[in-house]
């Protein structure tokens, strides 16, 4: 028998505040544990939950992104269990009446050679909550660590219907909500920081089948790669399960990234066992049309549609707008460059997806060579490149300023390279560079005259093909007035020159 396999997620996703979900203390990575708490986080007698109101602001903007319903009345409920991680011995969540219903998140899949555009399908959307993260344990052998700086962040949580099939599809899946809420500027999705979590749901069913199978839930896998391998494995396995009879228990396991497989960690319980109730603290809170309208007057554009007007407004090909498009800073940069010189769309992104992210590339991994590598590829470039931006001496008006003496032919593009490279290190201007390296491409003809008339010379093989009517045979000449000019020879000019000498 051939079996399908069923996947929905859960995603956890941190979104950056001045403040935690129901107080006013702040919440960063990596600082002194529990440094970052108060007493609504240790939960003492008598304090009281605050909303803030951010966080459920970017929860409707990232709603009306995917195009989910907003309901108008939205509620706070007690999440009951006992862990360390929660000093209250609940977590706030949404139960039944969460900010978001429905919606779809577009996908794009990879296109063949990994270049050209792939297709694209929506995804659909139960429901987006927001609810608060807990603490941080850390387990050793026969003790275990408390850290409750994270705590009470504000976390939402994307809950996809069992709408996906494969580890790529997935894989598209995790890449189009980082790359929505990251242009939206709602979180970093920085994995490797816990920004970004997900909980992933497979089950298998008979090919053709509608009806679901028994699923297996995997908790909190932090990276895409860990995803990919975790689904893979998870598929064979229950495959393996069903061919030989044995039956799929609904359960939740945990994947082992050093073993490369999941293992069975706890039954799953059901919600019931929650014990979820309204929150007697919190008032449900009424989301009005005017607030709905004040969110959608500044919603960002959605990257897949930025990559669709960049294809046709620009006239890039896809190759370029999948990797502006892949970072809201690179875009950013890509349209400050365009706006102090637009005349030339198409090289500018080529300088920005070439060159520019070539230094950055190099540039970084001068900086970082040793760190684990947790991401795949195409993360890693982004995540880091809107780090680099920002301090980048080449600014967008600088970089647009070569490609305009480019086009202008005041340097030939074989220049422009090294002019890049000096203006990328020193954050020099291109005119100051051409300028003072003596650069400027020679156009005086006299003097290139001279330069061709020995190059036609030194090569008269060449000369008589180029009369017998081989064109190419004159590309021959080229090479020794280039050289003989130090590359400043302005091509536009000399071709004709080489040509009027030999006739
Ligand atoms: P639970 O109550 O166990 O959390 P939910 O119905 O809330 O289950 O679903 C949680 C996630 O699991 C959702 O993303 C959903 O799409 C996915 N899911 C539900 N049933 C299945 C199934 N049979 N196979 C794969 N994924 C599923
Ligand atoms: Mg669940």
């Amino acid at each position: 028998m051939e079996y399908e396999a069923v996947i929905g997620l859960e995603t956890h996703v941190q979104i950056k505040t001045r403040s935690k979900m129901f107080t006013s203390v702040a919440y960063k990575f990596a600082e002194a544990p529990n440094t970052l708490t108060d007493p609504v986080v240790w939960a003492l007698p008598g304090v009281l939950p605050v909303l803030n109101f951010e966080a459920i602001r970017k929860t409707i903007e990232l709603g009306l992104m995917f195009g989910c319903t907003i309901p108008e009345i939205t509620k706070w409920d007690r999440k009951n269990y006992f862990y360390p991680d929660s000093p209250k011995n609940y977590q706030l969540s949404q139960y039944d009446q969460p900010l978001c219903l429905g919606g779809g998140v577009e996908i794009e899949m990879e296109g063949a050679n990994g270049s050209e555009m792939g297709a694209h399908r929506v995804v659909k959307l139960t429901r987006i909550h927001l609810e608060e993260d807990v603490g941080k344990l850390t387990h050793f052998a026969h003790d275990s660590l408390v850290d409750y700086n994270r705590a009470g962040t504000p976390l939402m949580e994307i809950v996809s219907e069992p709408d996906m099939h494969s580890a790529d599809e997935v894989f598209a899946y995790l890449n189009a909500i980082r790359n929505t809420v990251s242009f939206a500027g709602i979180s970093d999705c920085d994995m490797e920081k816990g920004q970004m979590r997900c909980d992933v749901n497979v089950s298998l069913r008979p090919k053709g089948s509608d009806k679901l199978g028994v699923k297996v839930e995997m908790k909190n896998i932090n990276s895409t790669s860990n995803v990919r391998n975790c689904i893979n494995y998870e598929i064979r396995r229950q495959r393996e399960c069903l061919e030989s009879g044995v039956p799929i228990v609904q359960e939740t396991r945990r994947w082992d990234a050093a073993l490369g497989i999941t293992q069975s960690m706890r039954n799953k319980e059901d919600a019931h066992d929650y014990r979820y109730f309204p929150d007697p603290d919190l008032l449900p809170v009424k989301i009005t049309p005017e607030l709905l309208d004040s969110i959608r007057a500044d919603l960002v554009e959605m990257p897949f549609d930025r990559q669709r007007r960049y294809m046709s407004d620009f006239g890039l090909p896809y190759s370029l707008t999948s990797v502006l498009c892949h970072d809201r800073e690179l875009c950013n940069y890509y349209e400050a460059s365009l706006k102090a010189y637009p005349k030339n769309p198409k090289a500018t992104a080529n300088m920005i997806v070439n060159d520019l992210q070539r230094e950055l590339y190099a540039k970084l991994q001068q900086q970082s060579s040793q760190e684990e590598d947790v991401f795949e590829e195409t993360e890693r470039k982004s995540v880091e490149h809107s780090k680099h931006l920002e301090e980048c001496l080449l600014t967008p008006e600088k970089l647009a300023g070569l490609v305009e003496i480019i086009d202008a032919a005041v340097i030939s593009k074989q220049m422009a390279k090294e002019v890049f490279v000096e203006m990328f290190a020193t954050g020099k201007t291109a005119a100051e560079i051409v300028k003072q390296r003596n650069l400027a491409q020679n156009s005086d003809t006299s003097e290139l005259e001279e330069f061709c008339r020995k190059a036609i010379e030194a090569n008269p093989k060449a000369v008589a093909e180029f009369k017998a009517g081989n064109e190419k045979a004159i590309n021959a000449l080229i090479g020794p007035v280039m050289k003989a000019s130090k590359g400043k020879a302005n091509p536009a000019v000399l071709l004709p020159i080489l040509k009027g000498l030999i006739k």
